[in-house]
């Protein structure tokens, strides 16, 4: 028996990185599977690729969640194809990195977007379900940059805002049986952090040497490490956890 057999999860920006690693532990662990991304094709694709337990469903939805319209349609496919909603996790993101005075205003707007506005609204529509059913499990994706990044005002400013933004779900849901905590990742080896490396000229493994170099415990972070942390707090022995924010990050932020 799995921890989320019956479940349905909804994850967004899962066709890859972190989100798909989340789908895939929750998929082992009986979840359906809602892969919600912008893209409806490498989300099928994510979906069919997923290690389901018997009797458990995938599907992908193109979607971008910055869209109101788009987002209702989503988690209105998503309960129609998968019969309920039971764990939102808000994972999709960009980064749009410059200096202050480079950073353009399409730049910030883009990454509040994104993280803020896509959270809010996947919250507001899936929290309807979850109040209903007394039943829902959010969280969300900050980031160790949320502590201060050169070159990411608008990200740090994103991800700080998201740890207010979990914290305040979990003072007004808590009441009607749902828990909303979000995890901070250090450095995760994914395309979002290959990119990084292309934009500074560092090639990915020079640049995941030096990022394992300064961590204390010497490795960069896996989706995996991220999936594994998910899975206990969506999952119920986590109910008495709620609001707060877990840096799995190897301990970068130490000192
Ligand atoms: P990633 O590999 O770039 O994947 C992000 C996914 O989100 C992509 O599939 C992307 O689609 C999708 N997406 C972007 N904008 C979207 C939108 N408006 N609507 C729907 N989907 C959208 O990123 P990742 O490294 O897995 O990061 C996942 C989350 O963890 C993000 O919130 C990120 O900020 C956070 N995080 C990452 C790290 C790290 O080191 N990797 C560290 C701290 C926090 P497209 O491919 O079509 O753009």
């Amino acid at each position: 028996m799995g921890r989320y057999d019956g479940r349905v999860a909804v994850i967004t920006g899962s066709a890859r990185g972190i989100g798909f690693g989340i789908a895939t532990r929750l998929a082992e662990e009986g979840a359906s599977i809602a892969v919600v991304d912008l893209d409806e094709a490498a989300a099928a694709d994510a979906a069919a690729r997923l290690p389901l337990a018997e009797g458990a469903k995938a599907i992908g939805i193109g979607a971008d969640i910055s869209n109101a319209e788009a987002v209702d349609a989503a988690i209105a496919r998503v309960v129609a194809e998968l019969g309920g909603i039971h764990v939102l996790v808000n994972n999709a993101g960009i980064t749009r990195d410059n200096l202050l005075f480079k950073m353009t205003e399409d730049d910030w707007d883009l990454v509040m977007n994104v993280h803020l506005k896509g959270a809010f609204l996947m919250t507001k529509a899936a929290q309807a379900h979850f109040v209903e059913q007394k039943y829902g499990k959010i969280l969300n994706l900050s980031s160790v940059s949320a502590l201060g990044n050169r070159g990411q005002t608008n990200y740090s400013a994103a991800k700080m805002g998201i740890q207010g933004f979990t914290r305040t779900l979990g003072i007004e849901l808590g009441r009607y049986g749902i828990n909303a905590n979000a995890i901070a990742p250090g450095f995760i080896a994914t395309e979002m952090t290959d990119a990084t490396a292309a934009r500074v000229g560092v090639s990915v493994e020079d640049f995941r040497a030096a990022a394992a170099e300064a961590n204390p415990v010497k490795r960069v972070g896996f989706p995996e490490d991220i999936a594994a942390a998910a899975a206990f707090l969506c999952s119920d022995e986590a109910s008495y956890i709620t609001g707060q924010t877990l840096y799995v990050d190897g301990g970068a932020k130490l000192g």
